[in-house]
């Protein structure tokens, strides 16, 4: 499945605009060796009249929070890398594009003890399209629950996007797709459900929209939490709770939520039909919410919205 992807001409680097070409590393970064990285993955929307980053200021708490996890004190404030994310829309002048603000132990020392190698801070900017293919919204794809288990508590922690989590979901991705399938699930090392390579999971039973909770190791999604809170404005219940295996061949619906998968449906998993093969009523409706959202075509009542105009400036300080 070829996916468009378009990289912008500019990044942001330390505070400073910088070409594309031009940001690059040595190959004794700390981060080479050692996977010694946290990251985001945010989208920006054509809303039609403006281009609009989609819950902005959570991704970038979230970023704040795996740094702190990782004891890499980030000196930007919230403000400053929500004005970089700003700013790569307006440099490269995009409508609508992936946005993937990175921070990352440098080049310093060459041992594992990360604490005396310097910080470096990136934003970049892609085109980029549906990550599950243009169908996955309506159609749905076809997973399989993955032979790879989701990391233990206490070992790579889930709320943390780092970048060493990713090693995990591309066994479960590579699995997946060698064997035919668009994506794999994964278990918590109990055995329940967890979560896609790089997507939330939800499932609907009875009516119940169920999703596993943070104890099933699983990253804190935003579009999971947006979804969470679409259901309770439209008075769907919704319950975080473990989910054992079999429920995926039972449900009525599942669906995979995440920044690039947007809300798509699964249509199968392990090649059992998830209800009638095909996407459910309560996943339409909770689609409906939110793509009326980020296309524009209706009101943002959330407040989940950050349009960009022209006048972000530029934030520098050193890190
Ligand atoms: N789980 C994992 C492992 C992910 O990589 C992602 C994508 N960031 C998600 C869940 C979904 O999170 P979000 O909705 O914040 O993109």
């Amino acid at each position: 499945m070829d996916v468009k992807q378009e990289h912008g001409e500019f990044v942001w680097h330390n505070g400073e605009i910088i070409p594309w070409k031009d940001a690059t590393i040595h190959i004794m970064c700390h981060v080479v060796n050692y996977g010694s990285s946290v990251f985001e993955g945010i989208r920006c929307y054509d809303t039609g009249r403006v281009s609009a980053i989609f819950r902005l200021d959570a991704h970038i708490d979230r970023l704040i929070n795996s740094s702190r996890i990782y004891r890499m004190g980030l000196k930007y404030s919230s403000e400053e890398i929500q004005d970089a994310c700003k700013q790569m829309v307006l440099a490269n002048k995009f409508k609508e594009c992936y946005l993937r603000p990175l921070v990352f132990r440098g080049y310093g020392t060459f041992g594992v003890d990360p604490l005396p190698v310097p910080l470096e801070a990136y934003v970049c900017a892609w085109e980029w399209g549906k990550y599950l293919g243009p169908e996955a919204i309506e159609k749905g794809v076809d997973v399989c629950v993955s032979s790879w288990t989701r990391n233990a508590p206490n070992t790579l922690p889930s709320m943390a996007k780092a970048g060493a989590n990713y090693m995990n979901s591309q066994l479960i991705k590579m699995e997946a797709k060698l064997n035919g399938y668009h994506e794999g699930i994964a278990l918590d090392p109990q055995g329940y459900i967890s979560e896609g390579s790089g997507e939330n999971v939800f499932l609907i039973k009875d009516g119940i929209v169920m999703t596993p909770p943070l104890y099933s190791t699983i990253l804190p999604g935003i579009t999971r939490d947006s979804v969470i809170k679409i259901c309770e404005r439209l008075s769907i219940p919704v319950v975080e709770r473990a989910i054992p295996r079999e429920m995926l061949y039972i449900a009525d619906e599942v669906f995979f939520t995440g920044t690039a998968a947007e809300i798509s449906s699964i249509r199968s998993v392990d090649k059992v039909k998830v209800g009638a093969g095909s996407r459910g009523p309560i996943t339409r409706e909770i689609q409906d919410q939110f793509y009326g959202i980020i296309s524009g075509k209706a009101e943002d009542t959330y407040g989940w919205l950050t349009p960009v105009e022209a006048a972000a400036g530029a934030a520098r300080r050193e890190i």
